[in-house]
This record gives C-alpha cells, sequence and structure tokens, in this order.
C-alpha cells in the first residue's frame, strides 16, 4: 500500500507533566496552531488531565489519550484505571507497553498483550510500544526483540482488531535522550515491523497499519524521519510539550 493511504498520527505522549490548568493551557494553545492539519493529532496525558483535556479540545481535530489502562473491567486493582472508565468520558487512544511502564513499573510483554486485548474489546486505539534497548542493538539482536515483541503484545489480536492498533517504534536508547535514531534506522525497523505483521497476518493487514517512530523526535529532525516510507507518523514526548514545537512536527507530518 501506498503510504500516502495510511494514516499519519503524530500524537503527543505528556507522561507525567502538566497539571489540569496547565494542560488546558497547552491544549488551547495547541489547536487553533493544528487545526488544519492533514493527519491526525492526538494529545496522550495524565489521568487526571484528561476531563479537562476534552473540554478544551472539543469541536477540534485533537484527539485525547491515556497513557495506560489495566486489562480487569473493574476490581481490587489500587492506583489502576479500567478502559471503561477511559471510555466513558470519551478518550479514543490508549498508550500501552511505553518503555518507562516496562522499565519502571514491571511492564511485561504478557501485560501489554492483557491490557492491548482489553483496550481493543473496549473500542480503545491501542498505541503499542515497542523498541530495543542500547544493549540489545549493540549486541546484534534489534530484529529478535522487535519481532519477540510484536509477536507477544498482539497475540490473540484478530486481523479486525488491527485495523484500530497503532504501532509506535521507540529506540529505548532514543527515549528523553536527545539521542534520535537516523531516519535510515527508523525506516530499517519500522519497515522490519510492517513485515512482522505481514507474517502474523498478512501483507494487506501489514500495509494498513500506522507505524509511529518515537525517540527525540522534534521541530528540526521530524521532516527528515517522516519522509520514510515505513514511518507514519510519531510519538513525540518532551517537544509536545510546547505548542509551537509540537504543530511544527504535525506541520511535517501533514506536507
Ligand atoms: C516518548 O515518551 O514516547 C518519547 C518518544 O519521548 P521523547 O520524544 O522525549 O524522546
Amino acid at each position: 500500500m501506498d503510504k500516502a493511504k495510511r494514516k499519519a498520527i503524530i500524537a503527543g505522549n505528556w507522561k507525567m507533566n502538566k497539571t489540569p490548568k496547565e494542560a488546558k493551557e497547552l491544549l488551547t494553545a495547541i489547536a487553533p496552531l493544528v487545526a488544519d492539519a492533514d493527519c491526525e493529532v492526538i494529545a496522550c496525558v495524565p489521568y487526571v488531565d484528561l476531563a479537562v483535556a476534552l473540554e478544551a479540545t472539543a469541536g477540534t481535530n485533537v484527539k485525547i489519550g491515556a497513557e495506560n489502562c489495566h486489562w480487569a473491567e473493574s476490581g481490587a486493582f489500587t492506583g489502576e484505571i479500567s478502559t471503561g472508565m477511559l471510555k466513558e468520558i470519551g478518550v479514543e487512544y490508549v498508550v500501552l507497553g511505553h518503555s518507562e511502564r516496562r522499565q519502571y513499573f514491571g511492564e511485561t510483554d504478557e501485560t501489554v498483550n492483557k491490557r492491548t486485548k482489553a483496550a481493543l474489546a473496549a473500542g480503545l486505539k491501542p498505541i503499542v510500544c515497542v523498541g530495543e534497548l542500547l544493549w540489545e542493538r549493540e549486541c546484534n539482536i534489534t530484529e529478535e526483540v522487535i519481532a519477540r515483541q510484536i509477536k507477544l503484545d498482539l497475540w490473540d489480536v484478530t486481523e479486525e482488531e488491527l485495523k484500530n492498533v497503532v504501532i509506535a517504534y521507540e529506540p529505548v536508547w532514543a527515549i528523553g535522550t536527545g539521542k534520535t535514531a537516523t531516519s535510515d534506522q527508523a525506516e530499517e525497523v519500522c519497515a522490519f515491523i510492517r513485515a512482522q505483521l505481514a507474517k502474523l497476518y498478512n501483507q494487506d493487514a501489514a500495509d494498513a497499519v500506522t507505524i509511529q517512530y518515537g525517540g527525540s523526535m522534534n521541530d528540526g529532525n521530524a521532516d527528515e524521519l517522516l519522509s520514510k516510507t515505513n514511518v507514519d507518523g510519531g510519538l513525540i514526548g518532551g517537544a509536545s510539550l510546547v505548542a509551537e514545537k509540537f504543530a511544527a512536527i504535525v506541520k511535517a507530518a501533514s506536507k
């Protein structure tokens, strides 16, 4: 499939930044700057910001996502948020398996898979993050790591459900470090992810999946990264917290 036919998506991942008041200010600044975007624009925000974020973006083209969700419908899971809670207030996307969740909060491919299945069942669109550690890249096992993550994280996800899945390739060594993968490195792994999807599903299904790159993407390097055939968008951390920088990345994806 022609890249132009795939949905380009630029999603901000705010991580643990911005109070509700600050969230409202930032989204009020972002919305007019991206109003004519020719790509999907999403802000994934902390749980307590969700309500205000939905309110601030109502009637705009900015969609709102959460940064995680649990797989159970309800129950004794202190500190967790269910898919039903997110769905009821109007959240559309959810980031799952982010490397910070894997690294600091014991997230595994098994729990990423459970969360992915639950999100899809609830009608949320998961942005499933995969990526290798620096050590794994140096040991030349990037493809092995990515193949395993894709297979396990999407275990039991049907071809129909895959239509609502976004994959974010985020080399862990490039997140928040200022070290960006070169556009060739990003393309190589995003193409590999698509090939894995084709193996697990089929070529048509794989061709329709939006694959983002994430890892220090900013207004200076977005053009080059997004020019690559298999890089369909970006998951943006730091640069999504500055309206003008985020809008410049959205503009690059709209070309
Ligand atoms: C991220 O948090 O997903 C990310 C890519 O962060 P940054 O853009 O800051 O590297």
